[in-house]
């Protein structure tokens, strides 16, 4: 095995190359077929390679790093706390995961006060569902085919996309059904103010065939990530919030990937003033610094909770590293108005450029999102809307994505590329002029999309 060394050269890259492919297990991938790049260092929006290239980071890494890399705010809380106490078992009272719980649960709507802390968002949705079941009784859990919630037990059958099907048998009580999306509607809906009102329709049917007495919960992302950021029309979230009242289910948002200013405001449910039951959270509750998600909980909830023991823990539960970069990253945030910055960057400069690059472009669908979260749909034909590769294409036939990716990199853009989407989310404080120029790249890199249209 290489023993990788320090040092900024292309020989050290070649190294760590090598070490990674000697003992790395890679997530979601053929091990022999990758070929990861190796990653020198990281600084705000950037991150770079051994070989002195360096790459706008679009896709936020997982979009989870919200005010970028290296934040000096977040490095120094890091690096005190772990000066000061390193760790310490959930069952303890600790000042920084207790001033995490409280900065999270004052931003969260209505009262989800109290903050159960996982590791990440898979097991914040193992714990909403558990919490769910607990509280009223019942098994079954309603979920989006268009949906990502994480690759657990539980959390990978919930999730709709393709990434569910070898997990499938595992599946008891997950029931799927058709959100909105207007664009690829389930319904034929032609207007927004149709297609809410044939979702929920179809929803309210399969509640009813289902049985209401046997639904604990529905599991919705506020507004849908990984699946290709689907706005949800208005009205929308407010019926199904309406529809869990009316037959006692609870409802969780998933705002894993939506939460923490991504979409302009501290959780995208925020723009259409609607509360659940349950948030998941995770990614952006701390830039993705340590490792940290959780469950934001209801007032009634937690009282099911209150004399009967909650059956569940980790031992990282509100780990205090972690906590104590959640503190810097939401104050942080506060200080330097990140949230409201996401939101006048979707606003004045990323929707504005991205329609206009959607004017040029005989590849761009669609465009659609809100703050610093958008997405772009990319198909053959304008008309017909025929998807640019096929749906969960691979080898041969991903390849016009994967000549996108690549032209993307080759510019010095790291693209976040899903199916026949390509997502553009940079951290939430990139700047102006940052944005400008991924904007510029991308609008470069879809030259080679177009190549593959018919519509062009
Ligand atoms: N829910 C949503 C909405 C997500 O986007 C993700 C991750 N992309 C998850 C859950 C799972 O989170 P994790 O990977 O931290 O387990």
């Amino acid at each position: 095995t290489p023993h990788v060394t320090t040092g900024d050269t292309a020989a050290t890259g070649a190294a760590v190359k090598a070490a990674d492919r000697a003992h790395v297990f890679h997530s979601w991938s053929a091990q022999a077929l990758i070929d990861p790049l190796a990653v020198a260092g990281a600084e705000g929006s950037y991150f770079w390679d051994y070989d002195g290239h360096r790459y706008l980071d679009f896709a936020s890494q997982l979009v989870n790093t919200n005010i970028g890399h290296q934040h000096p705010k977040v490095v120094a809380a890091i690096q005190e706390q772990a000066a000061r106490l390193c760790t310490l078992a959930p069952g303890f009272a600790v000042d920084v995961r207790s001033e995490a719980a409280r900065l999270i649960a004052e931003r969260t709507p209505g009262d989800l006060d109290k903050v159960f802390f996982t590791n990440g968002g898979a097991e914040a949705v193992e714990n909403a569902v558990r919490m769910a079941r607990l509280h009223t009784g019942r098994q079954k859990v309603l979920s989006t085919y268009r949906s990502y919630h994480g690759a657990t037990a539980a959390a990978i059958n919930l999730t709709g996309d393709p990434r569910r099907w070898p997990s499938d048998t595992a599946a008891a009580g997950v029931v799927h059904f058709w959100g909105p999306f207007l664009y690829r509607s389930p319904f034929h809906a032609a207007t927004e103010a149709e297609e809410c009102e044939r979702a929920l329709a179809h929803l309210a049917d399969t509640i009813a065939f289902e049985g209401p007495a046997t639904i604990a919960a529905i599991i919705l992302e506020s507004v849908p990530g990984t699946a290709g950021i689907m706005i949800p029309p208005a009205g929308y979230l407010a019926g199904v919030r309406e529809l869990c009242d009316r037959h006692g289910i609870v409802f969780i948002l998933d705002e894993v990937m939506s939460g923490f200013g991504r979409t302009g405001k501290w959780f995208a449910a925020q723009h259409w003033d609607v509360t659940p039951d349950l948030i998941t959270f995770a990614k952006g509750v701390n830039s993705g610094y340590v490792p940290l998600g959780g469950v934001a909980i209801s007032a009634a909830i937690a009282e099911t909770f209150a004399t009967r023991p909650y059956p569940g823990g980790l031992t990282y539960s509100g780990h205090p590293l972690a906590c104590a970069a959640a503190v810097a990253t939401i104050n942080t945030m506060e200080e330097e108005g990140v949230v409201e910055h996401a939101a006048h960057l979707g606003e004045n400069v990323i929707g504005p450029a991205l329609a206009e690059i959607a004017e040029r472009h005989p590849s761009v669908g669609e465009v659609r999102g809100l703050g610093a979260f958008w997405a772009l749909e990319l198909v053959r034909d304008e008309e017909t809307r025929e998807p640019l590769v096929p749906y969960n294409a691979a080898g041969a036939d991903n390849a016009p994505m994967a000549e996108f990716a690549a032209a993307c990199k080759a510019s010095g853009l790291w693209p976040f590329v899903n199916m026949n989407r390509t997502h553009v989310v940079p951290p939430c404080n990139i700047t102006e002029a940052e944005a400008k120029e991924g904007l510029a790249l991308l609008d470069e890199a879809l030259t080679v999309a177009d190549r593959h249209t018919t519509s062009a």
